[in-house]
């Protein structure tokens, strides 16, 4: 059983909140070992800015895993590009556009380059990729596309991840086929791993509409991977009868002492009663949760979170607002 990664080391049936650094930046690693011996999966976040659903899904995955029933390893990276955590939409479309600043072009990445994406790919490459049976790589796609994995054409682990993961289509690439130095497609070549990137959209804050799937590809692959027996979905449904806002009463504002990455616990729409658990703050530097945000008033959540930033939020800032509901 693997027993360090990172230099973040977890007992059975412990999850450890540590980091990795770079450079004097703190990339945070979540090591979740089960009570019984398995393989590692490696879960990577947010190579590219604004691409929350890797995050998103970590964090749903860590509410539901009970560790009494995985077997071996789970290693959750949920924000592995300190270069560009806080970049914006705009800032983002521009530096993706530019091979030189793409760290999903840099795989494997050499420590020696002149290049400090390629320097990051490496630390990444030898501390973590290397040490893993598997990897999920997520990003976020446009609307207009399906939710989908990709894995390497050819490389029949890999394809069958991709197709047990649950999504609504599978994308068999090859190295030539669309960029070169992506990490699933290298990690599989070079490693021999299992490996497969998910594309879910939107990009920028996750609604759950997002975030559950993007999770359910996580507790997927870990059956596909024997570390869980049977995994069985949520459904959700909406709050019936509806919850009736009117738009003349003003909302209560729950502030965010920390700012940090926000987690809803509960969703716009959803009833509350005054102490429920509408938001979590994780830290950006090892992912524990630092604050729990929770309703002063019943009533139902009005919002939650704060879309100019995607998943972040400063200090300080309004996480939700409650509004009294009929
Ligand atoms: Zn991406």
């Amino acid at each position: 059983m693997l027993k360090s990664i990172c230099g973040v080391e977890a007992a059975p049936g412990q999850t450890v909140y540590g980091w990795l650094e770079f450079e004097g930046s703190k990339l945070p690693v979540v090591v979740s070992q089960g009570k019984s011996a398995g393989p590692t999966l490696l879960i990577l976040g947010m190579q590219h800015a604004m691409e929350f659903s890797g995050p998103a899904a970590i964090d749903r995955a860590l509410e539901m895993l009970d560790l009494d029933l995985l077997k071996g390893t789970i290693v959750s990276m949920p924000f592995v590009n300190p270069l560009q955590v806080n970049l914006d939409s705009d800032q983002k479309a521009l530096a993706h556009k530019n091979v030189e600043t793409n760290l999903n072009r840099q795989w494997p990445g050499s420590a020696e380059s002149d290049n400090q994406f390629s320097r990051l790919a490496a630390l990444l490459w030898e501390q973590a990729v290397k040490s893993c049976d598997a990897l999920l790589d997520f990003h976020c796609c446009r609307n207009i596309d399906p939710r989908f994995s990709a894995a390497l054409e050819g490389h029949a682990p890999s394809e069958k991840l991709a197709a047990d993961s649950g999504l609504e289509a599978v994308d068999l690439q090859t190295a030539e086929s669309y960029a070169k130095g992506l990490l699933f497609v290298l990690a599989a070549q070079q490693l021999n791993k299992k490996a497969v990137l998910i594309e879910s959209y939107p990009g920028g804050f996750q609604i759950r509409a997002a975030v559950e799937p993007c999770a359910a590809v996580i507790m997927n692959s870990l059956v596909h991977m024997g570390q869980l027996e049977v995994w069985q979905p949520t459904i959700y449904s909406p709050s019936v009868p509806p919850a009736i806002f009117r738009r003349s009463e003003p909302g209560t504002e729950i502030k965010n002492k920390y700012g940090g990455y926000l987690a809803p616990r509960r969703w716009a729409g959803d009833r509350v009663k005054k102490g429920d658990l509408v938001a979590v703050i994780r830290s950006m530097d090892t992912f524990e949760i630092l604050e729990e945000l929770r309703t002063p008033i019943d009533g139902a959540v009005g919002c939650v979170g704060s879309p100019r930033r995607g998943g972040l939020v400063l200090e300080q800032e309004t996480a939700a607002v409650v509004k009294s509901a009929g």
